[in-house]
């Protein structure tokens, strides 16, 4: 079937719902779609707990977060976006207001938080779910729009283009349903690419499963760049609960006096920085990285247990309780922990406008690579950025719509659809992605070394390419099309990594564990991997 909207939105987070909303206030008669694989609160938004960094005490100043985002950035953010995204900080949480998002206030103020880079208390949130509220606000703002049409359970293949001009542009995105078994393409002049992260490329991910770097390998099959991805930012500690949705524990549990240890007891974090288990966090991911290589072991442990049980319960009621769920009492025993990928500072080379290098589609959120993170990102940063970028987006391609002349039925290339058979099995599929996020968490994880890395690169073009040839023959489902696409982002990770001979920010070279001043500049792959083109 094919179908026809004025802006096609892949993405039902933060950044492709502020967008949607901000681009019906431009226009409002525009015709909008918000597509989206799964549920459409199935986002990292909705996971997000800590909140959105902005400049409001009277003690802060735009200088001071601009200054800590550069520290964190290990000298390769982009200084022009971190100033315009800083800067436009309060602005955007005035604006999330405006769309309905309660944040938590204390005497008509909001109550700043304080997290682990920053020089000052200036995270905006709203308690420990902020971005669950942020998800609901928008999420009911867009719905009230009946321009706004959302179709859930919508996994988009691929980007349509055509020419025009001489040039190559994007035209809308090629759709496949799994509940109907049906193709559709919707046309559309504009396309917005808001699909978030990619923390399922990795066997221990705090991202849930939509997080497959869809975004990425579909921009880079059209033609964009992608940089920087070898900077996978990894949170020390998730439950260990293989098979069940990550679940995160707070770096607060260490901060009351949580220890980390072994599972034969150690406290390994005495010896392995002088802040101990307050260490900075890529510091206790390593940490807990190298006791693991070491012993064999799947998990480390994290102890609470020795303080008082009523303080606990009252501390982190929600950690105790979710732990309860899955059978551990942290008032009376250590639990399992393990590092797991969270944030791809790394994405689509993008401009702040949204701006990739093809003509039609933009990008907005953690799907995209602005300069703004550089080598790690700050905490409470991405969000802003998503807000900040979705917002400046809306302006930029409402003005590439009002110039376009746009065909409306571009001619499809049928070749790209696999059969609307029902599958047979799905045994292979599990397998593969069972491999290749093994081999990624083993290999391309928090320390990396050269022939761990170019092992895995072997490894991960094989799986590719057989993956490719399957993708083709195989009937259609959402689990071969998510494997593709972790596969073409797995190999950009790898090849990423590879490339960058040095220790920076989240990438941690065993060979080579400083900096190197060569090295101070974006990591960027071309676009279109096919064999022997990368
Ligand atoms: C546990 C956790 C806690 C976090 N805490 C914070 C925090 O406190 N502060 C902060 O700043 N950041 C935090 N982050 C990071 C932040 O939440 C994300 O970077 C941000 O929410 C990304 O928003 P987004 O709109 O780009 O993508 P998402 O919110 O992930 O949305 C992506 C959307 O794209 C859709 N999609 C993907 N591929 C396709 C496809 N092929 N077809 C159709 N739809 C597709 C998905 O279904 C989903 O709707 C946290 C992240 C996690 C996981």
């Amino acid at each position: 079937m094919e179908r026809r909207f004025d802006f096609l939105v892949i993405g039902s987070g933060v950044a492709g719902l502020f967008y949607a909303l901000k681009v019906v206030e431009k226009n409002p008669g525009a015709r909008i779609a918000i597509i989206t694989k799964k549920g459409e609160t199935a986002t990292n938004t909705n996971r997000a707990q800590g909140g959105i960094a902005a400049v409001f005490g009277e003690v802060d100043s735009f200088e001071a977060h601009i200054e800590d985002t550069l520290n964190a950035g290990c000298g390769l953010c982009h200084r022009d976006i971190v100033e315009r995204v800083i800067e436009s900080g309060p602005r955007a949480i005035e604006e999330l207001v405006a769309c309905g998002v309660n944040f938590t206030s204390v005497d008509g103020r909001y109550d700043l938080g304080r997290e682990g880079g920053h020089s000052r208390s200036r995270v905006v949130h709203a308690s420990d779910l902020t971005g669950r509220e942020i998800e609901r606000a928008l999420l009911l703002a867009c719905r009230a729009r009946p321009n706004i049409q959302i179709f859930r359970d919508h996994i988009v293949l691929d980007l349509v283009k055509y020419s025009s001009g001489g040039v190559e542009r994007c035209g809308g995105g090629f759709v496949f349903s799994e509940n109907g078994r049906t193709f559709d393409v919707f046309y559309a002049p504009v396309t917005m690419l808001a699909t978030g992260g990619l923390g399922q490329v990795y066997y221990h991910t705090s991202n849930p499963k939509i997080a497959t770097g869809d975004g990425i390998a579909i921009a880079c099959r059209a033609g964009a760049s992608v940089a920087n991805l070898e900077f996978i930012q990894f949170h020390p500690t998730i439950l260990h609960a293989p098979g069940r949705a990550p679940f995160l524990i707070s770096e607060a549990v260490r901060g009351e006096g949580g220890r980390l240890k072994s599972v034969d007891g150690r406290f390994f974090m005495e010896s392995a920085h002088e802040l101990k288990d307050l260490a900075p966090r890529d510091v206790v991911a390593r940490a807990i990285d190298k006791e693991l290589k070491k012993s064999g072991e799947e998990y480390v442990l994290l102890d609470i247990s020795h303080l008082e049980a009523d303080f606990i319960k009252q501390r982190f009621p929600n950690i105790y309780k979710r732990c309860l769920q899955f059978g551990f009492d942290i008032t009376k025993r250590a639990v399992p922990v393990v590092p797991a990928a969270h944030y791809a500072c790394g994405g689509v080379v993008s401009t702040i406008e949204g701006e990739t290098e093809l003509e039609g589609p933009d990008t907005a959120g953690e799907v995209a690579m602005t300069g703004m993170h550089g080598a790690n990102r700050l905490a409470s940063n991405s969000l802003p950025e998503a807000v900040v970028m979705a917002e400046i987006a809306a302006r930029a391609s409402y003005d590439y719509f009002c110039q376009i002349d746009f065909p409306w039925s571009v001619p499809v290339d049928n070749s790209l659809y696999s059969s609307l058979d029902y599958p047979k099995e799905k045994i292979v599929i599990a397998h593969d992605r069972r491999q290749l996020n093994r081999i990624m968490s083993d290999f391309v994880g928090i320390v990396r070394n050269e022939d761990h890395l170019s092992l895995a690169l072997k490894k991960v073009e094989q799986i590719r390419s057989a993956i490719e040839q399957y993708y083709m023959a195989t009937p259609a489902t959402c689990a071969v099309v998510e494997l593709r696409n972790i596969a073409t982002v797995a190999e950009l990770i790898v090849k990423s990594a590879l490339s960058r001979k040095e220790s920076r920010g989240l990438h941690y070279l065993e060979q080579t564990q400083e900096t190197r001043e060569e090295f101070r500049r974006d990591t960027i792959i071309a676009g279109r991997i096919r064999e022997g083109n990368a």
